[in-house]
């Protein structure tokens, strides 16, 4: 049995047809503003630590607490484009969490030329898993990126 009279069978005995399931899915697709979508860096550069203004060269964050190690490789979804300040300074912070973050190493920058949801060039290109107001799947610039970020 092919897939199509899998899901015909399915259909036949009243669950949702692939369509309407796929229809669905599409319709609790996030707008760019769900997923933090920022600009291209203005410099041309991907994003990571060492191009966000709240890492310190001292390979520390301003976000996280002064014992953890924070490499110019490492990317998390906090990333704020900028100068990063000499040393690590106390200022007040409720560090935030690890593991929500989504901090993980990539030397090489993130952005979503380099993303699994891209469909593009090297200049524009859509998002598969971002939609626009309009319901179209959102246009988003190469060196762009956002919050739903994964390795291609
Ligand atoms: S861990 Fe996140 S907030 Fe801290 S420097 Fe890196 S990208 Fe920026
Ligand atoms: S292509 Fe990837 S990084 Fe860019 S908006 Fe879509 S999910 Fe986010």
């Amino acid at each position: 049995m092919g897939l199509s009279d899998f899901y015909q069978r399915l259909a036949d005995k009243g669950a949702p047809s692939y369509e309407d399931l796929e229809k669905q899915a599409k319709a609790h697709q996030p707008k760019p503003w769900g997923v933090l979508y920022t600009a291209p860096n203005s410099d041309g550069t991907r994003k990571n630590c060492k191009n966000c203004m709240l890492w310190c060269k001292t390979e520390q964050c301003v976000i996280f607490p002064a014992t953890k190690q924070i490499k110019g490789a490492m990317i998390c979804g906090y990333h704020v484009n900028g100068i990063p300040s000499d040393k690590w300074v106390d200022r007040g912070v409720d560090y935030v969490d690890e593991y929500t973050s989504g901090l993980e190493t990539v030397p090489k920058g993130t952005s979503c030329d380099v993303c699994s949801h891209y469909k593009g060039n090297d200049k524009a290109g859509i998002c598969n898993i971002v939609q626009q107001e309009n319901g179209s799947q959102a246009e988003v610039k190469a060196l762009g990126c956002c919050a739903a970020w994964e390795p291609k």
